[in-house]
């Protein structure tokens, strides 16, 4: 418990610092925790720690921690793969969703998401290095893809999520996250009203505050190395 609250304590600063020196202001900032992997303990005690917004990967683990947390008022995120048989869960329960990359799996989320819940939050991925052993859409292919998901009725596009090629190089960090940036102004200039940057994770969130990430996604450094 003391050891969340110390590390939530030492991302803060973290983040801070790097506000500081981007002269940017830490209230533009989300702090998403990501809790893959982690016990419903550990989520409880963060979120006694004042942690709120909750990043899951892996669909059938998150469920049930879900529900073991529901007595408290969380926001989940989905950041993982989504295969299609799966959207029903994730368009009835989840806040946001991080990962998007096809239109069947857009499609899919606006018609299931409940009348009775605000549109979805949706971020479209965006496999900004080119790895073929990752998710997310080509950025050739993405002004199609964010124009056919704009559309979509019961969807709210915000933005971009990318996890570029990882990288311990401060430059090539920035260089990486510039592009993901740049593509989210030239969706604008489309006249799509998006305000989210969905990037930065434990070892490079400096290099993604410093090229205007809204949102990091911090794993290892809140809960320590996954096993
Ligand atoms: C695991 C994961 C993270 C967190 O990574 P850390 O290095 O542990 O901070 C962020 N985003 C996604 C999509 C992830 O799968």
């Amino acid at each position: 418990m003391a050891a969340l609250q110390d590390a939530l304590q030492q991302v803060n600063h973290r983040i801070e610092r790097a506000y500081a020196e981007s002269g940017r202001s830490p209230s533009e900032i989300s702090l998403i925790a990501v809790s893959k992997a982690q016990t419903v303990d550990s989520l409880r005690a963060l979120a006694a720690a004042g942690q709120r917004a909750f990043g899951e990967s892996y669909l059938q683990e998150a469920l049930p921690k879900m529900a073991a947390l529901a007595d408290l008022a969380l926001e989940w995120l989905f950041i993982g793969p989504i295969q299609s048989n799966k959207t029903r869960p994730i368009a009835e329960q989840f806040a946001w969703v991080h990962s998007v990359d096809r239109l069947k799996i857009a499609e899919r989320l606006s018609a299931q998401r409940p009348i009775h819940l605000s549109p979805l939050n949706v971020c479209i991925e965006v496999n900004i290095s080119g790895e073929a052993s990752k998710g997310g859409v080509a950025p050739a292919d993405l002004t199609a893809l964010a124009q056919a998901v704009a559309q979509l009725p019961r969807l709210r596009l915000r933005g971009l999520m990318a996890i570029p090629a990882a990288s311990t190089n401060r430059v090539e960090q920035r260089a990486a996250f510039h592009q993901v940036s740049e593509l989210l102004r030239q969706l604008r200039t489309l006249g799509l009203p998006l305000d989210t940057v969905s990037m930065g994770m434990s070892d490079d969130l400096e290099a993604a505050i410093a090229e205007g990430a809204t949102h990091l996604r911090i794993g290892a450094a809140l809960f320590g190395a996954r096993r």
